[in-house]
């Protein structure tokens, strides 16, 4: 059994609490730029979708990084960005089709499960974020969901 971060695109009211909580997990202060989840907003219909790593099977953020920073974590069974290792280059920015890892300052910033208490889904009062376990064979039922975000971000690939 695995962690995994769920979005629920429809409770989301695009507060933006869990983006503080993340950066508030990841150095003790509030910065959009050193958030692991961002909010993306559709204009015509007001609804909006967090924008986290999805840990996708298939892993394009990996692939593309050029020198290895991307690595797993066997304790948290996720991956991580290596700070000591990643020169900030975007290619793994731009291969997650989820849009669910961001270049920070220094490093690419990508969701961690905060070490397996993620603060965001501590922090929000909606219920859109809650941490589930999966096993393999479960990993199938959220295909729908997925879709739904891919569908979402194409529609708003140039809204930010
Ligand atoms: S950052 Fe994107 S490409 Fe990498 S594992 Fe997460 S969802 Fe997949
Ligand atoms: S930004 Fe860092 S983690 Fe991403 S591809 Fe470049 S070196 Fe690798």
């Amino acid at each position: 059994m695995k962690k995994i971060l769920l979005a629920d695109m429809d409770k989301c009211n695009g507060c933006e609490l869990c983006v503080d909580a993340c950066s508030m997990s990841h150095g003790g202060f509030c910065s959009l730029s050193n958030s692991r989840i961002r909010i993306l907003r559709e204009e015509p219909t007001a609804q909006f979708a967090p924008l986290m790593c999805e840990q996708c099977g298939e892993h394009p953020c990996q692939d593309a990084c050029p020198v290895k920073a991307i690595v797993f974590d066997p304790e948290l069974s996720l991956l991580t960005v290596d700070p000591e290792l990643c020169v900030a280059c975007g290619d793994c920015v731009e291969a997650c089709p989820y849009q669910g890892i961001f270049l920070g300052e220094e490093t690419a910033l990508k969701c961690d499960l905060c070490g397996g208490d993620p603060a965001c889904a501590g922090l929000c009062h909606t219920g859109a974020l809650r941490v589930v376990e999966v096993s393999p064979q479960t990993v199938a039922s959220g295909l729908d969901r997925k879709q739904a975000k891919l569908h979402f971000i194409e529609r708003n690939r140039h809204a930010h």
